[in-house]
């Protein structure tokens, strides 16, 4: 887990990326649940929406990805649903950033 990042209490990850880069950040909204890939609704208003940036790349890029229902109960219930979630999040941002 060492890859993984805090954000500083009051800011949000989109400040943290701009002054690290000095560089327009990329965001990506999904309309998609990253981790289980259904579609969501427009008017869908989701409860967890999953951050991701990655400092590795050639361009800061900030990825949103809102859980569907079913994804955001597992992440709230903590513990291995909740890594579950997280893990298969993380999947589908490493295939996206691959593109
Ligand atoms: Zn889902």
């Amino acid at each position: 887990m060492s890859e993984y990042e805090k954000v500083p209490r009051g800011k949000t990850l989109l400040e943290v990326l701009e002054e690290k880069h000095k560089l327009p950040v990329t965001i990506f909204k999904y309309t998609i649940c990253a981790p289980c890939l259904k579609p969501l609704s427009r008017t869908f208003r989701p409860s967890v929406v999953l951050q991701a940036a990655r400092d590795n790349w050639r361009l800061p890029a900030l990825f949103f990805c809102p859980l569907c229902k079913t994804c955001a109960a597992k992440y709230h219930r903590g513990g291995r649903n909740k890594s579950t979630v997280v893990n298969a999040f993380w999947e589908f941002i490493e295939k996206e950033a691959a593109q």
